[in-house]
C-alpha cells in the first residue's frame, strides 16, 4: 500500500537516542519517556511498543485521552503518568486503570479521594508543588493542608513529589531555575519534617537532565531528546563543548515523504498558483505534491521551502495550498509521476532536517513535529 504522504519512524535511530539518554543518567535515576502531543507528532501507537521493547516502562502524557491511547497499545503494563488535564470523569477512569496523575489543586485532590473510595482502589498521585514556574503547582502555604490530607487518607497513595523548571535550556533563566531547585529542596525538607519521604522526586526534563545533572533525582521526564533533538541550540553547544569528539550523538527518527502527483510545463511570463507571488522568468516544469498546510506543511514555506526528488533539491514555488504544493523541477532529469518526494529526511546524499525546515517556517522543532496530523500514516523502518 502506498500513501499520498506518510511518515517513517526509524527504530535504530530511536534506539541510539534512548541509549544516549541512558548514558546521561545517574546510577539510580529512572527514565520516564514523555509522549504527550502524540509522542511529539511521531505517533503514540508506534513509539510505545518500540520503546517498551527497549526496556522503557514509564510514560508521561499531558491528558487522559493520551493516557488512554498509551494504555491501548502498551503490552507490558507500563506506568502511565498524567501531568496535566483530567476531567472529574477521567479521574475515575484513571483510578480504575491505575493510571497515575498530578495533583495541583484542591478540587482534583477531592475528586481523587472520592473516586478511589467509590472504586475501592487507591488513587496514585504525584503532588506537583509550586517552585516558581507559576503555571500549576500547590503553593507553599497550602502544602501542609495537602500533605496532611494525603497522609491521613487510606484512599490516596503518594507516588511522587514533582515540579517543572521554567526553561532550563537557556542560561538566561539560570537564576530563576536555580531558585526553583532551592525552593524544591526546601519543600522536601518541610515534608521530611512531617514524616513524609517521597519515593519518587522528579523535576528535570531534557534540558535539565543534560545541563544540571543534580536535578535528575529519582526520575527524569525526557521528551524531545528521545526523538533526536536537543531542546535548543544552546543545550547542544553546552553539551558538545565538554566533549573531545564532535559527533552529533542524536539521530532524527522521523522522515516525511510524499510523491509527485502531476507534472506540468509552463511558459515564460506566467504566474504559478494563487495570486502573483511566483513569476516564471523562463519556461519551467512544475510538479504538484499532495501535501499542504492542512497536513502541517506551514504556509510560511511559500516560495521558501524545498523538497528532494530524484536526488535533487526542488524549491517550492508559489503559496502553500491546503492540500498541495508546487515545486520547480525544471532541472531534474527523468522526473515522473509517482516519484518519491522527501519533505523531511534523506535521499541519496541530500537531507532536509527538521531544524532547517523549522527555521524557514519560524516554528521550533517541538511545534513543527506536534503539528503533524494524527492521520498521516506512520510506519516503522529499520
Ligand atoms: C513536556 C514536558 C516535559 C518534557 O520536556 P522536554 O523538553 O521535551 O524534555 C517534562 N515535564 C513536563 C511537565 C512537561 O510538560
Amino acid at each position: 500500500m502506498s500513501y499520498s504522504n506518510h511518515i517513517e519512524i526509524s527504530k535504530s535511530a530511536l534506539e541510539q537516542n534512548i541509549n544516549f539518554i541512558r548514558q546521561q543518567l545517574l546510577r539510580h535515576t529512572r527514565l520516564s519517556c514523555v509522549v504527550k502531543g502524540n509522542a511529539y507528532g511521531h505517533g503514540i501507537p508506534i513509539i510505545i511498543p518500540l520503546e517498551e521493547d527497549m526496556g522503557i516502562n514509564h510514560f508521561s502524557v499531558f491528558n487522559a485521552e493520551e493516557a488512554y491511547q498509551v494504555k491501548q497499545v502498551s503490552k507490558r503494563n507500563s506506568t502511565i503518568m498524567i501531568m496535566g488535564m483530567l476531567t472529574q470523569e477521567q479521574v475515575h477512569w484513571a483510578v480504575e486503570q491505575e493510571v497515575e496523575f498530578y495533583i495541583f489543586e484542591r478540587e482534583r485532590l477531592q475528586e481523587a479521594e472520592e473516586a478511589a473510595k467509590k472504586i475501592g482502589k487507591p488513587a496514585l498521585i504525584h503532588l506537583e508543588v509550586e517552585t516558581g514556574m507559576n503555571r500549576t503547582g500547590v503553593p507553599f502555604e497550602l502544602l501542609e493542608e495537602f500533605v496532611l490530607k494525603i497522609d491521613r487518607s487510606p484512599h490516596l497513595q503518594l507516588k511522587g513529589v514533582c515540579t517543572h523548571l521554567a526553561g532550563a535550556e537557556s542560561i538566561s533563566n539560570y537564576y530563576r531555575v536555580k531558585k526553583q531547585t532551592i525552593t524544591y529542596q526546601k519543600i522536601l525538607r518541610k515534608l521530611q519534617g512531617m514524616g513524609i519521604t517521597p519515593q519518587n522526586r522528579h523535576i528535570a526534563s531534557s534540558a535539565a537532565t543534560l545541563r544540571h545533572p543534580n536535578t535528575q533525582m529519582d526520575m527524569v521526564r525526557v521528551g524531545i531528546l528521545q526523538y533526536g533533538f536537543f531542546p535548543n541550540e544552546e543545550t547542544f553547544t553546552h553539551y558538545i563543548t565538554k566533549k573531545t569528539d564532535y559527533d552529533y550523538p542524536l539521530k532524527r527518527i522521523i522522515s516525511w515523504k510524499s510523491q509527485v502527483m502531476s507534472l506540468k510545463d509552463i511558459q515564460q511570463g506566467e504566474f504559478v498558483g494563487y495570486g502573483t507571488s511566483y513569476f516564471a522568468h523562463s519556461p519551467m516544469t512544475i510538479a504538484t505534491v499532495p501535501v499542504g498546510y492542512g497536513h502541517g506543511y506551514s504556509r510560511s514555506l511559500s516560495n521558501q521551502g524545498r523538497v528532494i526528488i530524484n536526488g535533487h533539491f526542488a524549491p517550492v514555488v508559489g503559496t502553500i495550498n491546503m492540500n498541495m504544493i508546487c515545486v520547480d523541477v525544471s532541472n531534474i532529469p527523468n522526473i515522473q509521476k509517482g516519484d518519491e518526494v522527501v519533505l523531511i529526511g534523506k535521499q541519496d546524499e541530500l537531507e532536509i532536517s527538521v531544524a532547517s525546515f523549522s527555521d524557514f517556517s519560524n516554528q521550533i522543532n517541538y511545534e513543527l513535529l506536534t503539528r503533524l496530523p494524527i492521520d498521516i500514516p506512520r510506519i516503522v523502518v529499520e
